[in-house]
């Protein structure tokens, strides 16, 4: 879609899209015509329409990129992107009469006719919808025949555990059995209702800025083995059902007959990844890692933090047991297990939210964090990057992670001219591959510059040669001072 050159494309636009009624745009371009626009240029008008808030920034944005399509959905509009997942990506919205604000995932366009995806989106929906509890996120609407198909859903507040970890570093001990407590609760109700999770981890769990933790994308693994090619990743190599580093032994095994025992055994790598950084096992490569959850046990985590009390210590090791039967039995057990140290502790979250204010945000809703820079959060007297795997901690300079809702980190290389960045998702880079990827994306900018100065040269030549280089020039301009000057009523 081609950006807007003149204002009257740009209003065109605003117009098309459906955020605002005509009455809304009349009245703004009235206000601008009396004020004088004069140079004026489509950029500047909506920036102008955010900087009076009858666009967001985000939805300025797409429009001076010529992106009018799906700023609305059905009775939503989209206000910001809030992050990326595996099928699609997730945005800020609105209900446009309730004023309401909600989460709307919407399918990747590649997978938007895709008959497998909608119906994973659809269960989804219907297995979230079936339950009832301050834990999970609730779903609200779903538009599977849409293109393309979304999903509405209660909108979480605040970060996802991973990211907090990665930007404030890991939590106290209170702080995390409030967080655990909470989340055995939400599995509790989801056993009763007959649902196992099976992708419990950090990245899934919403913390909201009350310290209420939700619990997110409950349902969707229920049909992975229907989808087996959903569940390819980035190289298209099929990845396991469940996430690596937090999977249950006996998942890894066979991930259609597990029960609700698998799902504490992921909350119990979440409880010690909040606590150390880092999953209970961190071998290089996924058969490694695989193959140690199969046949040992983590390191007890008061080795790691010596300030985890052992009876704790040893309920963390009681929920990663390899065997099911040695583990606690059900969610409600853990949520007892771990009541006597989920205390209320005064500053949990506002201080852990607190460290983030001042932080850089976007409309990706991505927080950047600088290497070595003085305003770099400290917990516990280590810095953020601490807290990422070795093969991710930055020394290279130029070399920037920015871990972006949680599941996701942004990889900048700025120290040439020319900088670039990437987007990857947490679990799946290392420096060296990041690199790689940079270096490549590096190669095509060069390749299409040579290119592009080419065909601009033998344009130029090409315009002389027919003698024609003036008028096309006195055109464009002409254009543009005629849109300029003429809006429409
Ligand atoms: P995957 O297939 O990898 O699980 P997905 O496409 O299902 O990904 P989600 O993991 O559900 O996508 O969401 C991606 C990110 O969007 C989350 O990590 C979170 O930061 C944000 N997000 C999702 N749902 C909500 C919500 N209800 N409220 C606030 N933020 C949300």
């Amino acid at each position: 879609m081609a950006r807007p050159v003149t204002l009257t494309e740009a209003i065109a636009l605003v117009r098309k899209s459906g955020l605002l009624d005509d009455g809304a745009v009349k009245a703004f371009v009235a206000l601008i015509r009396r004020q004088g626009f004069g140079g004026m240029t489509p950029d500047g008008f909506l920036a102008r329409m955010a900087e009076d808030e009858l666009l967001t920034p985000f939805q300025a944005k797409q429009l001076s990129e010529g992106r009018w399509r799906g700023l609305v959905l059905g009775n939503y509009h989209l206000k910001a992107r809030i992050g990326r997942g595996g099928m699609g990506q997730v945005f800020l919205g609105e209900h446009s009469k309730l004023r309401r604000p909600v989460a709307i995932k919407v399918l990747n366009t590649n997978l938007a006719d895709d008959p497998l995806a909608k119906a994973r989106l659809v269960r989804e929906a219907s297995a979230t919808a079936a339950l009832d509890h301050p834990h999970i996120v609730k779903v609200y609407d779903i538009d599977a025949e849409h293109m393309p198909p979304y999903l509405v859903m209660e909108y979480v507040d605040g970060l996802s555990l991973q990211a907090v970890v990665a930007l404030t570093g890991t939590l106290r001990v209170e702080a995390m059995a409030l967080c655990g407590r909470q989340i055995a609760s939400g599995l509790a109700h989801a056993s009763a209702a007959g649902l196992v999770h099976r992708d419990i981890k950090p990245a899934n769990l919403l913390l909201d800025r009350f310290g209420v933790v939700k619990i997110l994308d409950l349902g969707i693994v229920l049909l992975r083995e229907e989808t087996s090619h959903l569940t390819v990743d980035l190289d298209g190599q099929p990845s396991i059902l469940g996430t690596v580093d937090y999977l249950a032994p006996e998942q890894a095994v066979d991930s259609h007959n597990v029960d609700g025992r698998a799902d504490i055994y992921a909350l119990g790598g979440t409880l010690y990844f909040l606590l150390a950084g880092q999953p209970p096992f961190e071998e290089v490569g996924t058969s490694m890692r695989l193959l140690r959850k199969q046949s040992t046990d983590p390191k007890p985590i008061h080795r790691l933090r010596p300030d985890v009390p052992e009876d704790l210590s040893a309920v963390i090791a009681k929920m990663l047991a390899r065997h099911p039967a040695d583990r606690y039995q059900t969610a409600q057990e853990v949520a007892e297990a771990l009541a006597p140290w989920a205390t209320p502790i005064p500053g949990f979250p506002e201080d852990l939210f607190g460290q983030l204010a001042g932080a850089e945000s976007s409309d990706e809703f991505r927080t950047k964090v600088k290497p070595n820079s003085p305003g770099q959060p400290q917990v516990n007297g280590s810095s953020v990057h601490a807290m990422l795997p070795s093969s991710l901690v930055p020394t290279d300079p130029g070399i920037e992670l920015s871990p972006v809702c949680a599941t996701r980190l942004i990889v900048t290389l700025s120290d040439r001219s020319l900088p670039t960045e990437v987007g990857l998702p947490y679990s799946k880079i290392d420096r060296k591959q990041a690199q790689s990827v940079l270096a490549n994306r590096r190669r095509q900018y060069r390749i299409a510059a040579v290119v592009c100065s080419v065909l601009l040269i033998l344009s130029f030549v090409l315009a002389w040669a027919l003698g024609a280089f003036a008028r096309p020039v006195g055109t464009a301009t002409s254009n543009v001072y005629q849109a300029r000057v003429s809006f429409p009523e």
